[in-house]
């Protein structure tokens, strides 16, 4: 069977170009998704990639234009699929969401269940529809899954490995979850950037993040798929496309599907500290203040650690927050205005969760 996604189809040693309808507008046209196949000589995995999902983290997008050359096609076994423009929408108007769903676009995959009809409800989306067809798609063709994302300024890149959920009482789904995992723990390992879990397990549905496309395509279809977050959103760094490159290069090596050794990844921060990590927004003010960070992405942490400095509009000190955990430093949100509660750290902290859980109980309810 040929593979093929919109108007774009496969065809053996080639880049081939085209087009897939997400959404159509009310007043006539259409978004398109843009996509690129590239298919090797010989028969190997598939292994999409996406991006752009978010329309102001422009990394990703970057990194899939300069990644497929006719060079790369030449040594390739398989065939990758690219999306360099998940939520075209977003990307055009410079906003994370699309104008025409205010749900963030990376809870909207399938989650299992099939949508309850209730007249007093909205039925999904245009949008949520779409991500569903291609979700399909996805499902039906793909060996590996990459989705390409930023985080914020500065921050490290990073690969965020979700959990795979099963459903309870249910041995082989749950087989299924440990295999994908483990192949995503080695896909993780194989990119070569800096690795952390993302919430644990009882947080997955209270934050619909098992709705986001990676743990959607891993705990639904058993596909393994991650996360790349490639530091700062809008312009990226010409550092950081290249290392995104090398690590995905490295992936399809990994994946026997370019020969060679893992070439090294070089221009980013990598951070290790030794333990499986998990991320936790930390160092919530107190009080409405300007924050000054004694810390950057890629510091490591331990337990009382000074994190960041609280002054007041004169810049009088307010207060020190420290750390309550050992672990790194991701990231810092953007600006430096917080409200009481707000978050101004975004740490990696051991984790000691198990990388499959169970469905809630009732979720299928
Ligand atoms: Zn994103």
């Amino acid at each position: 069977m040929t593979l093929a996604l919109g108007t774009a189809q496969a065809e053996r040693g080639k880049i081939t170009y085209g087009e897939y309808d997400l959404v159509r507008h009310p007043v006539g046209g259409m978004d398109r998704l843009p996509v690129i196949i590239a298919q090797g000589n010989e028969e190997g995995p598939v292994f999409w990639i996406t991006a752009g999902i978010h329309g102001i983290e422009h990394a990703g997008i970057q990194v899939i234009h300069k990644l497929i050359t006719q060079e790369l096609v030449s040594e390739l076994r398989g065939t990758i699929v690219a999306v360099p423009a998940l939520n075209p929408a977003g990307l055009r108007t410079l906003e994370r969401r699309a104008y025409y769903d205010d749900t963030d676009p990376n809870r909207l995959f399938p989650d299992g269940r099939s949508p309850k009809t209730d007249p007093d409800k909205a039925p999904p989306s245009a949008l949520e529809q779409a991500y569903r067809r291609l979700f399909e798609e996805i499902k039906k063709s793909a060996s590996y899954f990459f989705d390409l994302h930023c985080i914020s300024i500065n921050s490290l890149s990073f690969v965020f490995r979700d959990r795979v959920l099963y459903r309870k009482g249910d041995e082989a789904g749950k087989q299924r979850a440990e295999a994908v995992s483990k192949k995503m723990e080695e896909m993780a390992k194989a990119y070569g950037h800096t690795i952390t879990a993302d919430f644990s397990v009882g947080k997955y549905i209270d934050e619909k993040l098992h709705r986001s496309s990676t743990a959607s395509i891993a705990t639904v279809a058993g596909i393994p798929a991650l996360t790349a977050e490639l530091s700062s959103s809008y312009t990226p760094m010409r550092t950081t496309v290249e290392a995104g490159m090398a690590g995905l290069r490295n992936v399809m090596r990994w994946a026997g599907m370019l020969p060679g050794a893992p070439e090294p990844i070089t221009g980013i921060r990598i951070v290790d500290p030794g333990f499986p990590t998990r991320r936790r927004s930390v160092a919530r003010v107190p009080e409405a203040c300007f924050v000054h960070h004694l810390v950057e992405a890629g510091t490591l942490v331990k337990v009382g650690d000074p994190l960041v400095e609280m002054r007041d509009a004169w810049g009088r000190v307010l207060g020190v927050l420290c750390s309550e955990y050992d672990g790194f430093v991701i990231s810092c949100p953007s600006g430096i205005l917080y409200y009481p509660g707000e978050a101004s750290v975004l740490l990696a902290i051991r984790d000691d969760e198990p990388l499959v859980g169970a469905y809630p109980a009732d979720f299928f309810d």
